[in-house]
């Protein structure tokens, strides 16, 4: 019995067995990493909070389209609802810019590089396209960026003061420019 061929076959079925043993823990092991990994990538969510109504939402991260659960705005894009008065232009003619603009007129904004002082500005133009004054800087670096990545700007005239003071309105939600307006 103890012949060198009984010990190599006894030695040749307990690796046989070892490596099947090895081979059926790896499978499960494997099995093991990768159901977590599929449970994240459906279950990856993140708080984010609206712009708009401050409600905070969890939402999933990899969707294309997130929005408000609260009011329905896109979570991705940035609010902008901005009263300022103008800096005007002072080569335009008060008495001509006042007696063509109304409260309410749509006007347009443009990006304006002033290249000797190294700054851009917000342009706003009347309704012929006339450059009837700048936003303030302080309020037009930041609206750079989000009129940037918005994509679609109101603005229109909120007051007209014969002090030459015009103050305007920015906004990307066109259902709160609509509603204030009627
Ligand atoms: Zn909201």
């Amino acid at each position: 019995m103890d012949s060198p061929l009984t010990i190599a076959i006894v030695i040749a079925i307990l690796l046989v067995i070892g490596l099947v043993a090895a081979f059926i823990y790896s499978q499960k092991k494997f099995r093991g990493q990768n159901l977590p990994a599929a449970a994240r990538e459906k279950g990856d969510f993140i708080h984010l909070k609206c712009p708009r109504c401050n409600h905070l939402n969890y939402v999933e991260e990899t969707s294309y389209i997130k929005l408000c659960n609260s009011c329905g705005w896109n979570l991705t894009e940035p609010y902008i609802y901005t009263n300022c008065i103008l800096n005007l232009n002072e080569e335009m003619n008060w008495e001509e810019i006042s007696a063509d603009l109304k409260e309410n007129d749509r006007v347009f904004l443009k990006r304006d590089i002033f290249v000797e002082e190294d700054i851009e500005k917000i342009a706003v133009l009347n309704q012929d396209y006339e450059k009837i004054g700048w936003i303030p800087d302080d309020i037009s670096k930041k609206l750079i960026e989000d009129i940037e990545m918005s994509s679609k700007i109101f603005s229109i005239i909120k007051k007209i003061q014969p002090s030459k003071h015009i103050e305007i309105l920015i906004t990307n939600d066109a259902q709160k420019l609509y509603s204030e307006s009627t």
